[in-house]
């Protein structure tokens, strides 16, 4: 009997394709107790009297209905937020993580980014079955322009990743850059704007121009990583085309309800995120006061910094050990190699994060 279950399970097991099989999950540390200062979070809570209206608002809500398959509302508001020109369209996503992986879904081909970048460029296209090629960036995080676009050329990938600012390094790619990976790409270019609330640029006004350019959003790093909302805008007839391999109703009633709410009352969350530009400012001065660590530039919500050799993990288990969750880079790329990132947190976070540390 007990053999039989075993040789049973094996059969299942080897239905589950060899790429499937080889990935590491995307892991989650588990933060209960801590000071959470890993994921890029915003840590402020919503004014006592949005939240009253916002449940109002809620309250209603037809749970034992579907919700409205292509979210009108919702991309409405969005759409009038962000001033989209009438050629291009929005679709909505569970989290842009989603829209990651409908993108894969959608196109056939290679796939590059430069690397280190968001992990779930690399993860989701190989559970997809795509060939990705990692370009590395340069020494300084930079976008080694010459070496992206001869792979560009050589490859000739459906898709091109480039998180603008990147993660987890931090930076804005030089735009001139960016432009030359969008002269040589007769794919997708994706540009991913996760952290615009903090970087302040976009390259939104490139849409006319670049047919083949895609915009990635969230409202998770804004300050709603919990209703799952990320968008995607490109032209029409990407949109549609792209539409076509959304699950429906993947955005649920309470996400379509509170994300239209949020925009509609977004003067808290831009001042949120201004808070959090002022204190990145105040933590990047804090950390390049010390000689044992090197800090690189920000223009998002985080900080990623290198201590001396061998370092980096000390420091992450003890700080975790102190009650402060971070990030630790060391062994996730060789670049990245006694670095750890830091989410900025509220001034008392930080205060003790610098204070353990
Ligand atoms: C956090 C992050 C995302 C994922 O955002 P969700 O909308 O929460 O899925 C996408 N891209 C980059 C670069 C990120 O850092």
């Amino acid at each position: 009997m007990n053999a039989g279950t075993e040789i049973y399970q094996d059969d299942i097991l080897h239905l589950v394709r060899p790429e499937v099989r080889a990935l590491a999950a995307y892991a989650v540390a588990d933060a209960t107790g801590l000071i959470k200062l890993d994921a890029m979070e915003n840590p402020y809570g919503w004014p006592e009297e949005l939240r009253t209206a916002w449940l109002a608002e809620i309250q209603d809500a037809a749970l034992n209905r579907y919700p409205d398959p292509t979210a009108s509302a919702l991309t409405a508001r969005l759409r009038e937020r962000i001033n989209l020109i009438a050629s291009h369209g929005i679709l909505l996503g569970n989290g842009s993580d989603e829209l990651i992986q409908l993108l894969m879904l959608a196109t056939d081909g290679a796939v590059v980014a430069p690397e280190p970048t968001f992990a779930m460029y690399r993860l989701i296209a190989a559970y997809t079955g795509r060939r990705y090629i990692g370009v590395p960036l340069a020494a300084d995080f930079a976008l080694d322009a010459t070496a992206l676009c001869q792979t560009i050329a050589r490859e000739r990938p459906a898709l091109v990743f480039l998180a603008y600012p990147n993660n987890p390094t931090g930076n804005l790619f030089d735009a001139e850059a960016l432009r030359a990976v969008l002269e040589t790409s007769s794919g997708v270019v994706v540009v991913d704007e996760a952290y615009l609330p903090f970087a302040e640029v976009s390259v939104q006004d490139w849409l006319t121009r670049y047919p083949h350019l895609v915009i990635l959003r969230t409202l998770s790093k804004l300050g709603l990583a919990g209703l799952r909302l990320g968008y995607l805008i490109a032209r029409g007839e990407l949109i549609n085309a792209f539409d076509k391999v959304r699950l429906p109703y993947n955005i649920n009633i309470l996400t379509q309800k509170t994300a239209a709410f949020a925009l509609q009352h977004h003067g808290f969350l831009l001042e949120q995120a201004a808070a959090i530009r002022v204190e990145r400012a105040r933590l990047v001065t804090a950390l390049s006061a010390r000689n044992d660590f090197k800090v690189y530039p920000s223009r998002a919500n985080f900080i990623l910094f290198r201590a001396s050799p061998g370092r980096g993990p000390v420091l992450f288990a003890a700080l975790k050990q102190a009650g402060v969750l971070i990030k630790n880079l060391h062994g996730a790329h060789p670049a990245l190699s006694d670095c750890l990132r830091v989410t900025v947190g509220t001034p008392e976070e930080n205060a003790a994060f610098l204070r353990y540390l």
